[in-house]
């Protein structure tokens, strides 16, 4: 038995104006075969568990491409060429496989190609027509035909914050192998929800409707129920929240299931999205509150591919006169080589953020002092670990402390501030670029937190997103965007 395993990963905000390319990928993690010889992160613990799954069995591995890129704008052609490319000569040369897994992050986007986890599946399918082709993917990814008619099966991770990938990939090994054994005919069908949001599963009506799916994936010839939550910062055709079901050799089951739970999930728009606090009123709450509160400036998460040097939230802090706080990580790389070279201790005039466009705000001039600065850190996503670049530490007059790095990426735990040496604990607030991914780690060390709709390139603002290639109509851009069903059952 010879088993593929590959992992592509960006998601593409295609209103970021700045490209993926090469260089974001080499800078991220880039391995040509060798990913599991390294620790796991979010997008290669899958593969690490297919390996030792397969290892078990004594199947033959063969290990392909990793490549992970921090979101940004469409990926240039030549990069996604390559990369896809590589892909597929390494599936060719090694006379194909009986089973292909792949962690796709999903939600990429090149120029010309606005599907291409699409374009892959199908391409692997032509190499290898007979065998069993299975895809992981982060629920932060756009479900589409195309991928459907291509491959066998499709898991999406149901937590977000994603600490489930591991769980996802066994799910997936497991399915494939069964179906390449004969023992289960998967029948996959999903269902467009009409929704364009973000779901955070880890309380509330949303984790009820996590454990529902799984409810709904335990009766009797089902084999799999998981939500494609969509990427909303994408004018892409098939942008928005879908419902996926594999039954076991039962295709209208499937259309059937989708159909259901996906009519449920719109039943409970209002119950699982969150009004996010535009910042005068969050910097008021603060105000008001006392122990350490935490500001999430959503609007600037490189994650979701905003550039990460937005100082909206920074410019507002300091205009309402807080002192004490914390606020990171702002990607200025000359900022970073300005403060090399000047070394620790050094006091020095500065330029901060607001240089990759309209979306970042205007920059700020402040004088700091360089408290340290280090290269080679990692950050905890869930087990995996999630590099950061050179990260410089900051500290302005008031006890205000800035972590400025060159890598974009957003903060996912407290150990992103606290292994240069600032002490969180003393702080009255910490202000980070993420949308979602730091609540846990950051939920154990705070008193309050409040969810920022700062501007920036991932604006929480999805009624107004410029959606124009999206055909049917989605909420929260319109209240009833099933209402054109209505109509025609009413005719
Ligand atoms: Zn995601």
């Amino acid at each position: 038995m010879k088993l593929f395993i590959a992992t592509l990963s960006t998601e593409t905000n295609t209103f970021c104006t700045m490209p993926t390319a090469m260089s974001g990928f080499e800078e991220y993690f880039l391995r040509h075969g060798t990913a599991t010889q390294d620790p796991p992160n979010l997008m290669t613990e899958a593969l690490h568990v297919w390996r030792e799954k397969a290892n078990v069995l004594g199947w033959q591995v063969i290990e392909s491409l990793t490549a992970i890129a921090e979101p940004a704008g469409p990926t240039t052609r030549s990069c996604y060429d390559a990369l896809s490319d590589e892909i597929l000569s390494d599936l060719a040369e090694c006379g194909g496989a009986d089973i292909i897994l792949l962690q796709l992050h999903g939600a990429m986007v090149a120029e010309q190609i606005e599907d291409c986890e699409g374009d892959i599946l199908a391409r692997a399918r032509a190499l290898c027509p007979d065998a069993t082709i299975g895809v992981s993917l982060d629920l932060h990814s756009h479900l589409t035909e195309k991928m459907l008619e291509a491959s066998d099966l499709i898991v999406h991770f149901r937590e977000y914050p994603h600490d489930d990938a591991t769980a996802c990939a066994v799910e997936l090994f497991e399915l494939a192998r069964r179906s390449h054994a004969g023992e289960i005919t998967p029948q996959m069908a999903f269902y467009d929800t009409r929704m364009v949001n973000l779901y955070l599963t880890k309380a509330g009506v949303m984790k009820e409707f996590v454990s529902e799916m799984a409810a709904v994936q335990n009766r009797p010839g089902v084999l799999s129920v998981s939500l494609s939550h969509g990427f909303p910062w994408a004018d892409v055709e098939d942008v928005g929240a879908r419902m996926l079901v594999i039954t076991d050799d039962q295709p209208q089951l499937a259309v059937q299931l989708a159909e259901e739970l996906g009519r449920r999930f719109f039943e409970l728009r209002e119950k699982v999205t969150t009004r996010y606090l535009p910042i005068p009123e969050a910097l008021d709450h603060v105000g008001t509150r006392s122990g350490l509160c935490v500001l999430a400036d959503m609007g600037d998460n490189s994650g979701g591919g905003a550039p990460g040097d937005a100082t909206h939230l920074l410019q507002a802090m300091l205009a309402h006169g807080m002192t004490n706080f914390a606020s990171g990580l702002f990607w200025d790389p000359g900022v970073v080589r300005i403060c090399q070279d000047a070394g620790i201790g050094s006091r020095l005039a500065l330029r901060l953020g607001g240089k990759t466009g309209v979306v970042s705000g205007d920059p700020i001039d402040l004088t700091a002092r360089v408290m340290n600065i280090e290269t080679g850190l990692g950050q905890h996503l869930g087990t995996g670990l999630e590099p950061m670049g050179t990260v410089v530490w900051l500290r302005l007059e008031g006890e205000i402390d800035l972590l400025v790095n060159d890598l974009r990426v957003q903060v996912y735990h407290p150990e992103a501030f606290e292994q240069i040496g600032i002490r969180l604990a003393g702080k009255s607030v910490v202000a980070v670029k993420s949308l979602f991914h730091f609540y846990g780690p950051f939920s154990q060390i705070s008193d309050h937190i409040l969810q920022v709709a700062s501007p920036g390139g991932t604006q929480p603002a999805f009624g107004d997103l410029a959606l124009t290639k999206r055909k049917l109509p989605f909420w929260p851009a319109v209240a009833q965007p099933f209402a054109d069903e209505c109509l025609a059952d009413a005719g």
